[in-house]
């Protein structure tokens, strides 16, 4: 090409003079992108990225130039990572929704597309919502959840995540006395004789939430809730939920609890559930407001009853959570999970050594010896002594009982790990404490 007629060339004399200007790599990149010339954009794009290698633009602009040159699957693996990001622009759903459509996959493509409609409504291209068979607009099926995939009948249904069948109860527990006898009568009494609480007037429904330090026993506890009343367990992180791409978290939520409700009696357990809860106008992205009002509202049952579904939840961060979730119906209990205290860790330790090669072994003075430990800290405790006693084993080529001295000696190596969560917490209990919902904190902590 004859350099006086590049329409280019200005920008590249610019360039070449300040090479390290990424905004003016970037129009170029744009600018050969609009001449059709692919090659030549992808040169620049891949300039530019080395200088600013996480820039959402420039990745997209890579893969839109991967794309016209007919290099999907590059063009994919960029793509597949932009739309796992927050702030994924629209553009980059409809070009996602594009390039699983050409490999076939029309269920994925379609989700795709609603999400770019979910991340801006002015983004739809009616072209490529023929092409998937649906309406374009966000009024139309695309919306509503009627998708239809490839122009199959059927109805898109997320992926539901496995029902467990925990092996262990309460007697697993060690400790936390009050709240098994909490979950007991809110939820597990209800579920075995709901006409008796419906004759007093008990609304039914309702979950628990926890909050606590980590690593205390919330999930532990959750998992032998199922087992004590023999019913499946489901659990979910709710940044599984969240880093599905935000359009379709919506039906994912859905389809969670349809999935309990249909092994129900089954514990549904939510970890992490302050992600999910981040106060409602935390949310920048509108998807994220959709997610919690579609969790509210399952909650509620709106949509289907949630007899027999028993919801428990665990936070780390109860101070992050929509004040929405706490009403009643909701998480009406909210609950404090403590550091265990010293009959506890007795109790504790008791669980986690059943079963190994053991002397007698003294629970109260290693409890003694471990203020502050949590659940977890004792277990790795246990399986630090338990390491030695096996090297020692090894080496003598004989069995080592367990002795109440190897936890003690264990347990200096093992640091308590709850004392920076109340660090915190303490702040949020003495100047964010709306209806005394942190005085269990304070008492804790005596103050
Ligand atoms: P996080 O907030 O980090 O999710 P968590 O409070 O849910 O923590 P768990 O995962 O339930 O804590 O506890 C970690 C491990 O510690 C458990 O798998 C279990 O082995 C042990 N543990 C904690 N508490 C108890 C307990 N009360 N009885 C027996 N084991 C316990």
């Amino acid at each position: 090409m004859n350099p006086s007629s590049d329409p280019t060339q200005g920008l590249r004399d610019a360039l070449r003079v300040s090479p390290e200007n990424v905004p003016l790599r970037r129009h170029l990149a744009e600018t050969l992108m609009g001449l059709g010339r692919a090659p030549e954009a992808e040169a620049e794009y891949r300039e530019a990225l080395k200088r600013s290698p996480e820039d959402t633009a420039l990745k997209l602009g890579l893969a839109s130039a991967f794309d016209r040159q007919g290099k999907s699957s590059a063009a994919l693996v960029i793509v597949e990572d932009l739309v796992k990001r927050r702030d994924t622009p629209a553009s980059a759903f409809l070009l996602h929704a594009r390039l699983l459509l050409k490999g076939g996959d029309a269920e994925r493509a379609v989700r795709a597309y609603k999400s770019a409609l979910d991340a801006d409504p002015d983004s739809a291209d009616p072209e490529l919502a023929s092409r998937l068979g649906i309406g374009a607009g966000p009024d139309s099926a695309v919306s509503e959840g009627r998708l239809r995939a490839g122009g199959g009948d059927r109805e898109e249904r997320p992926e539901s995540p496995d029902v467990e069948r925990p092996k262990i109860a309460f007697a697993d527990v060690g400790g936390m006395d009050a709240l098994k006898e909490e979950i007991r009568l809110k939820i597990i009494h209800p579920l075995a004789n709901p006409e008796i609480y419906r004759a007093y007037g008990k609304p039914l429904g309702g979950g628990i939430l926890m909050y606590g330090p980590p690593g205390c026993g919330k999930t532990h506890l959750a998992r032998a809730t199922a087992g004590e009343v023999r019913a499946g367990f489901l659990s979910i992180g709710i940044h599984d939920v969240l880093d599905m791409w935000i359009g379709s978290s919506e039906r994912n939520l859905h389809g969670i609890f349809d999935n309990a409700r249909s092994h129900k009696p089954c514990v549904l357990f939510f970890d992490e559930v302050d992600a999910l809860g981040a106060s409602r106008t935390d949310m920048r992205q509108a998807g994220g407001r959709h997610i919690i009002n579609q969790f509210l509202s399952e909650l509620d049952g709106a949509t289907s009853s949630n007899d027999g579904v028993l919801v428990l939840a665990a936070t780390n961060a109860p101070w992050h959570l929509d004040s929405a979730f706490r009403r009643p119906g909701r998480f009406d209990r909210i609950l404090f999970v403590p550091p265990p205290d010293a009959p506890a860790r007795a109790s504790i330790l008791g669980i986690l050594c059943a079963g190994k090669p053991q002397g007698t072994l003294d629970f109260e003075a290693i409890a003694a010896r471990t203020d502050g430990f949590s659940g977890a800290d004792l277990k790795s405790v246990v399986d630090v002594a338990i390491e030695r006693k096996l090297s020692e084993a090894m080496k003598k080529g004989a069995l080592q009982p367990l002795a109440t001295r190897d936890l003690i000696d264990a347990a200096k190596s093992v640091k308590p790990s709850t004392k920076e969560w109340f660090a915190t917490a303490r702040n949020y209990a003495l100047y964010s404490n709306a209806g005394g919902i942190y005085d269990d904190i304070l008492k804790y902590l005596k103050m």
